[in-house]
Formats: structure tokens, C-alpha cells, sequence
């Protein structure tokens, strides 16, 4: 069979978000010829820039899950890029807060499934020991999470861009990939956007957030059943005005719902809390500002001297969500040939928190599913 017409290239990365970028560096640097194609008119302008910037220790997922080996691993590696490569970044450390006795009773729990995990490194402290770090805090009790850290999302994947361009890759701006065809040889893609293009791609990684279902039913040839539902839940942050009243993130003792409403810090100093949880139809990222008035009894549970009306709207994010709102959370998927029977197709569907800091140990999988099919 013929192949379409098109330009030949061996990898195309849909996607310039973190892991788009990271997958594409890892492919780059392995030696292949790499393509990104993003639709938007810059880089990492989608979740990638709506997030909290943290780097995750990975106490919360199911041990053994996608989330929990991922999240470990691409921790320890992205601590090493962000040195190597002058990222700004601060290992700041977490506070698991529990005030009253069924709470504290909870950290003994979230210390055991952390281990389970991989995370070893949390420490129990005691109210005073608590305070002696956090002096504005109110705690019965708290858990320590020394290796969990902030970082400049926008820094790394500059960083990214900067080495996948050392190693010959390049980036295509403002180009949708609008659909495309499995053939014998690969994927044929056709891009839109100001200079529409046809490509015959020998692998390709659909890395598209978001758009990563519309664009895999988009494209002739891959199984509908190896294509999950997309889903949108958004998170609402809210920020202080002023200096942060602590040098750690602060974290209360998990909701049924939830991480409850915690505070994370910028680099700059500056605190915010959130994000909430609200499910949406479409993308839309304003801010309610009612959305706050519930954050501040939550608050002060363990930070009692937040002023009345400190909180403003600040930013959100949507959560690439694959299972809908009351189901069981999903693992993150990264689908190669050995899920979906396609020759040099990897797809990631899901890819919601901690996919910033798995971002370098996600691309690795990546690349090792393209080795094997
Ligand atoms: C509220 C919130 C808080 C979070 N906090 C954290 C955190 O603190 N720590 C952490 O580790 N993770 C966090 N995450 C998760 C993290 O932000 C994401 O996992 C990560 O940014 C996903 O990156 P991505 O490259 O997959 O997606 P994106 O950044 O969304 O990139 C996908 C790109 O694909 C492009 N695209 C879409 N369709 C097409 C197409 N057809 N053709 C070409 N391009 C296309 C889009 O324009 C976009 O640029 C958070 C997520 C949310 C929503």
C-alpha cells in the first residue's frame, strides 16, 4: 500500500505542553527526528501554565498505579534537571495538618500508605514542633513531607524546548492537527492552521491534554475502544495579598473529596489556596469570586488568623479528566502499541496532577513503549 501524500518525518509530538515537551527532548535526545506540532501560538500556554506548581512527593495515589511510580521517579528526576539545568525551583517541604484527635489519628495512615508509595521520608511532629517551624499555625498535629517542592513550570519547559532544539528538534506553532489516517508506514496527519501541512509520521505520540480524545477519534484507524471519554473538572485558586504567613505548603488531613483546601507558595513568596473542585461542560477558565466565601472557615481550621475578605480570585486550571464526577478516579494512561494494537502510536489520556512532576519519567515511558512496538 502507498502512503498518502505527505512530508515524511519519523516523530511527531502533538502537544507542547510539559509532557509533549518532555517526551519530545527524551525522543530528540535518543537520537530521532523530532516534529512538536502545537496548536496554540506558544508553548505551554494550556494546563502547563494553570497548575500549582508543586513538586509532588506522591503520598496520595494507589501504590503500585501509574501516578504513584511516575510521580516518585519523575520527582527524584526533575530535582536533578532543575540543577543541571538552573531551573528555579525551592525543595520547601509540606505540612499535613491535623487538628483534633480523628485526624491525628489519619496521619499514621497517610504515613503508611506513602511508604507503600516509595515515599519514606515523612516525619511526625507534635503541636509545638509543628508551630516551632509554622509559628502561624494551628496544629494538633502534622506530618512532614521534606522532598515536596515548588518550581517555575515556565523555566522547565524552556529548559525542555532548549534541548529538544540542541538535539535538531523543532516546534510548529499556531498548527492544529485536525486528523489523519493509521497507514501501514505509520500516521498521516493533516495540520491546520495558516500553512496547513500533510505528514507521514513513522511515530506518533498524541500528548494533546485536552484535545488528546478529540483528536484521537479524529484520526482513522484507531481502535474507538482504545479511546476513553473526555471529562472537565476545574480548580479555582485564590490568593493573599502581602507576604505569605508560612515558608511551607500546608496541607489539612484529606477530605473523602479531596486534598481539602490547602495553601501552596509561588517563588516569589506569594501565597494561594486552592484549587477547588467544581465539573464543567467546555473550557472556561474565569474566576467566581463567590467560589472563595467556602474557603475560609476551611482555612482557618488551621490558620486562624486569616482576615475577613483577604482572598481574591486569582487563576484556574482544568483537570483532563477520562472518568466522570461521583466515578473512581483513573490512572494516568499512556497507551502504546502492546494497549491499542497501533505500530508507533503512543496516546496519554488523563494526564492531570502529578503530571508536572512526572513529566520527565512519563517521557521516558513514552519512548520505551515506541522502542517496543
Ligand atoms: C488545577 C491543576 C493543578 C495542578 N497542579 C499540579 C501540581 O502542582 N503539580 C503537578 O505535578 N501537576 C499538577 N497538575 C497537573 C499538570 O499541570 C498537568 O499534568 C500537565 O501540565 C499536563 O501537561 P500536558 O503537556 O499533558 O498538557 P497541556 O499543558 O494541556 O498541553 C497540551 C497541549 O496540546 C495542545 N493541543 C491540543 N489539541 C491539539 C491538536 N489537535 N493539535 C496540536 N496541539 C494540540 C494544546 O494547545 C496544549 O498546548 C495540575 C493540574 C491542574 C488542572
Amino acid at each position: 500500500m502507498s502512503e498518502p501524500e505527505g512530508e515524511a518525518i519519523d516523530c511527531v509530538v502533538a502537544g507542547a505542553g510539559v509532557v509533549g515537551l518532555a517526551i519530545a527532548r527524551a525522543l530528540a535526545l535518543a537520537g530521532r527526528e523530532v516534529l512538536v506540532i502545537e496548536a496554540a501560538g506558544l508553548i505551554g500556554s494550556e494546563t502547563s501554565a494553570r497548575n500549582s506548581e508543586v513538586i509532588h512527593a506522591g503520598l496520595y495515589y494507589a501504590p503500585g498505579s501509574l501516578k504513584a511510580r511516575l510521580c516518585v521517579e519523575g520527582r527524584r528526576r526533575l530535582y536533578g534537571y532543575c540543577a543541571e539545568r538552573n531551573i528555579a525551583h525551592r525543595r520547601c517541604g509540606k505540612l499535613i495538618v491535623a487538628n483534633g484527635a480523628a485526624e491525628s489519628e489519619k496521619l499514621a495512615g497517610i504515613n503508611a500508605h506513602a511508604r507503600a508509595c516509595g515515599v519514606e521520608d515523612l516525619s511526625f511532629l507534635d503541636g509545638a514542633q509543628a508551630r516551632a517551624m509554622e509559628p502561624a499555625l494551628h496544629a494538633d498535629a502534622a506530618l512532614l513531607s521534606p522532598s515536596t517542592g515548588i518550581i517555575d513550570s515556565h523555566g522547565l519547559m524552556l529548559a525542555l524546548q532548549g534541548d529538544l532544539e540542541d538535539a535538531g528538534g523543532m516546534i510548529a506553532l499556531n498548527a492544529p492537527i485536525e486528523g489523519g489516517t493509521v497507514t501501514a508506514q505509520g500516521i498521516h496527519l493533516h495540520v491546520g492552521g495558516a500553512e496547513p501541512m500533510a505528514l507521514n509520521a513513522r511515530s506518533f505520540v498524541n500528548a494533546a491534554g485536552h484535545g488528546a480524545v478529540a483528536l484521537a477519534r479524529a484520526i482513522d484507524g484507531i481502535p474507538a475502544d482504545a479511546i476513553p471519554n473526555a471529562y472537565f473538572c476545574k480548580g479555582s485558586y485564590y490568593s493573599l495579598p502581602g507576604r505569605a504567613p508560612f515558608s511551607r505548603l500546608i496541607y489539612p488531613v484529606p477530605e473523602a473529596a479531596g486534598l481539602g483546601v490547602h495553601l501552596t507558595l509561588d517563588l516569589g513568596g506569594q501565597a494561594r489556596f486552592g484549587p477547588d473542585t467544581e465539573w464543567v461542560e467546555a473550557l472556561d477558565y474565569d474566576v467566581d469570586p463567590a467560589r472563595a466565601d467556602v474557603f475560609y472557615a476551611a482555612i482557618r481550621r488551621y490558620w486562624p488568623a486569616l482576615p475577613n475578605g483577604a482572598l481574591s480570585p486569582a487563576y484556574s486550571g482544568i483537570r483532563p479528566k477520562i472518568t466522570p464526577q461521583g466515578a473512581p478516579g483513573a490512572d494516568f494512561r499512556v497507551d502504546g502499541p502492546a494497549e491499542h494494537g497501533v505500530g508507533g502510536l503512543v496516546q496519554l489520556f488523563g494526564i492531570e496532577s502529578p503530571g508536572l512532576t512526572a513529566s520527565l519519567a512519563i517521557a521516558d515511558l513514552v519512548a520505551e513503549k515506541l522502542r517496543a512496538g
